[in-house]
């Protein structure tokens, strides 16, 4: 493939791959991985620690205050081939993917003063290309001048199996409709949020994985990348 760098903005609904499919994505590209996600986790997992959040109603002063105590960076794991999420220097990675965190992460990325502080950080990673980005904002807010934008979905009963297995199988006792209804409960508040709301660009292309395998979206997506980057 060209040497020519450029911008991926992979967004979508909660659980559908996107994650997964941006890491697989970079390391073939040798590009720089970052998941917005987990952004939003750390903020939401520091409210939750600092006692922050009650009913999953955030105090919002006390957020956006702590906001400049929070230093985010990731490390790429070569042994496991993942991303690993560091809050001030503390691996968080295990901790940021609880069902408490996601069961409170929506409500603090509603926040307008979070979103500015990790937009701005996002852009900041990107300014040198070469990066592939998920989240739900990507590529409306982040970098809407993004070469290549991808809208991932995928049915919310298919999302919420993938996700309850990923769970079970590190150990966590949850339950198949508590999984379910998080992530219908995320899709609503995302897409509904006054801010940045979770919506597909309108020169994104949709990306269906209900019924792909992994190996069938990364390709079809490294054709995308080929059209993007030789056409
Ligand atoms: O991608 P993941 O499911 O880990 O994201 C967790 C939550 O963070 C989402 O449900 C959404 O509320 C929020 N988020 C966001 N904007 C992004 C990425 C994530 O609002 N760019």
């Amino acid at each position: 493939m060209s040497t020519k760098k450029i911008i991926i903005a992979i967004d979508g609904h909660s659980s559908c791959g996107k994650s997964t499919m941006a890491k697989q994505l970079a390391q073939k590209l040798g590009y720089v991985y970052i998941d917005t996600g987990a952004m939003y986790r750390v903020v939401t997992l520091v409210a939750l620690r600092k006692g922050w959040i009650e009913n999953k109603v955030p105090d919002k002063a006390k957020v956006i205050d702590g906001l400049k105590d929070i230093k985010i960076t990731f490390q790429w794991d070569e042994k496991q081939g993942k991303n690993t999420t560091f809050l001030n220097g503390e691996n968080v990675e295990e901790e940021i993917r609880r069902l408490e965190v996601s069961e409170n992460v929506s409500p603090i990325s509603t926040i307008a003063e979070v979103r500015a502080e990790m937009v701005h950080q996002q852009r900041e990673n990107g300014k040198e290309k070469g990066i592939v980005m998920d989240g739900r904002d990507i590529g409306t807010v982040v970098f809407p001048n993004a070469e290549l934008k991808i809208f991932m979905t995928a049915s919310p009963e298919i999302r919420a199996e993938r996700r309850y297995k990923e769970l079970k199988e590190k150990g966590l006792d949850v339950n198949f409709e508590e999984v379910l209804s998080n992530v219908e409960g995320r899709d609503k508040i995302d897409s509904t949020r006054e801010v940045s709301p979770l919506k597909q660009a309108g020169d994104a292309i949709v990306l269906d994985t209900s019924y792909m395998t992994r190996e069938e979206q990364l390709e079809w997506t490294i054709n995308k990348v080929k059209e993007r980057i030789e056409g």
